[in-house]
């Protein structure tokens, strides 16, 4: 079999899927072709250092997982884009970079999202994404340091494991790697339980995080990591804020003076992006339950930079953004069927380089500079009572139940599978024991 395709049954077997949040099975990128490789190694969010650490730790592994991607899609390059910030690191990236073939250090700077795909893409290469494209329409296949390292691992052990980081609201804050199907409770308790009375937990990072209602949120394959905030944390606050909240103050308040948009990263990458149209469209929208219909939110990342950093008035119009492109899907209009199909400049803003956002500014306006710490990596070597393995972990379609209640399973058995027709992968028991549970959502096993 060509190396490109046994490359891809073996990432699809594993189940290596964007580790970073996307959750994007890495079979199909590999299937692709393109000229180069980016690591997205630019952990901008706030607090997580997941990749870092696992950098620390495994950084040939990274390279290998990179050659193996290199290979596979016929690129002749690769780069990895990490922040200058982490000199050593950095420097030991360089280092090994040397003893391989076509592989180069992309040192970035500190702001924020240089890890959003498409603006990575354009600082390390010049290049610039179309708007509602993808990094293989310029040559690219971007992927994260965590879906390198389980790639270049694909042959020796299907994905069981995810490394978090836990930060924020907790007496020692860490990184490390727990088995798949543990609860967030569990990871807060590994970092000593939190210092607040009434913590609450986003999950993911501060900006693109989302607030989960309880700590019982199963950890998965795209899980980056947990921030625990004390309930009256002005950002928890801001992000609990219901539609209907927010559209009222948004159209009574947005005095339309576009800051979101000179802001937003992908208006700035010449995308038709522009929150502050989407804000105005409130005003004729009827209601706060009334559909939005600005196809100016169809390219937005939800990145979250309009309504965390840049809007003076503390608004939402990256949720109005979101909420827009929602009606619109339900209306089934997307950008290539919307009357801004083709009217992206796909230029970059020539101010572009003035308006990145520093995340040491971002870490103050987010009130989060006294849970600025390390969060040191922590073997804990966790042994859960039990896991609950979701059957849905990536982007595509659904796995079903491949196991039946009481069979027994070893750590790395297929637990859940769907077709090889359909995009996704399947799931892996995490630990060996019984099933004691299966229904349409997941696998419980009590493990031995
Ligand atoms: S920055 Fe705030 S006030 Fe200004 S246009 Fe945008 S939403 Fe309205
Ligand atoms: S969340 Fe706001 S700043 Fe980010 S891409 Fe969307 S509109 Fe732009």
């Amino acid at each position: 079999m060509p190396f490109q395709q046994e490359f891809a049954a073996k990432l699809r077997a594993a189940g290596v899927v964007g580790a970073g949040g996307a959750g994007f099975p890495a079979y199909v990128k590999a299937g692709g072709r393109a000229e180069l490789v980016l690591v997205n190694a630019a952990e901008c969010e706030p607090l997580l250092k997941k990749d870092q650490k696992l950098l620390e730790l495994h950084a040939e592994k990274v390279f290998d997982g990179l050659e193996l991607m290199m290979k596979a899609v016929g690129a002749t390059t690769g780069v990895f884009g990490i922040k200058r910030k982490h000199e050593k690191l950095v420097k030991r990236l360089e280092e090994i970079a040397r003893t391989r073939r076509n592989i180069s250090v992309g040192p970035m700077g500190d702001y924020y999202p240089a890890g959003d795909e498409q603006c990575l893409v354009a600082e390390l290469t010049g290049r610039i994404v179309p708007a509602g494209g993808i990094p293989l329409d310029v040559g690219c296949v971007v992927s994260n340091v965590e879906t390198l390292y389980n790639a270049a691992r694909a042959g020796e052990t299907p994905v069981v494991e995810k490394w978090i980081t836990v930060a924020g609201a907790v007496k020692k804050p860490a990184t490390f790697k727990v088995p798949i199907g543990v609860t967030y409770a569990e990871a807060v308790e590994l970092c000593g339980g939190s210092t607040v009375k009434d913590p609450v937990g986003i999950d993911g990072g501060p900006m693109m995080g989302k607030v989960i209602p309880d700590f019982s949120t199963i950890i998965n394959r795209s899980s980056g990591g947990l921030i625990v905030l004390p309930k009256d944390h002005p950002l928890i606050q801001k992000k609990a804020q219901p539609r209907a909240v927010f559209s009222r103050i948004g159209k009574s308040a947005c005095d339309q003076c576009s800051f979101c948009t000179e802001f937003c990263p992908r208006y700035l990458l010449g995308h038709q992006v522009q929150p502050h149209r989407v804000m105005r469209s409130l005003l004729f929208s009827g209601g706060p339950e009334k559909k939005l219909h600005s196809e100016y939110a169809l390219a937005c990342c939800e990145c979250s930079l309009c309504s965390l950093y840049a809007c003076p008035e503390g608004l939402h119009p990256r949720e109005a953004c979101v909420a827009a492109k929602g009606d619109l899907r339900e209306a089934k209009v997307g950008l290539k069927n919307s009357s801004l199909a083709g009217r992206s400049s796909n230029q970059a803003h020539p101010l572009r380089d003035f308006r990145k956002v520093p995340v040491s500014r971002l870490v103050k306006r987010l009130g989060l500079e006294d849970y600025l710490k390390d969060a040191p990596y922590e073997d804990f070597r966790y042994r859960p009572g039990s896991v609950r393995i979701q059957l849905s972990q990536h982007i595509g379609a659904s796995c079903s139940p491949a196991v039946k209640e009481g069979q027994r399973v070893r750590r790395g058995d297929i637990v859940g599978d769907l077709p090889a027709d359909k995009l996704g992968c399947p799931v892996h028991a995490s630990v060996d024991g019984v099933v004691t549970r299966v229904n349409h959502l997941y696998v419980e096993i009590k493990a031995d």
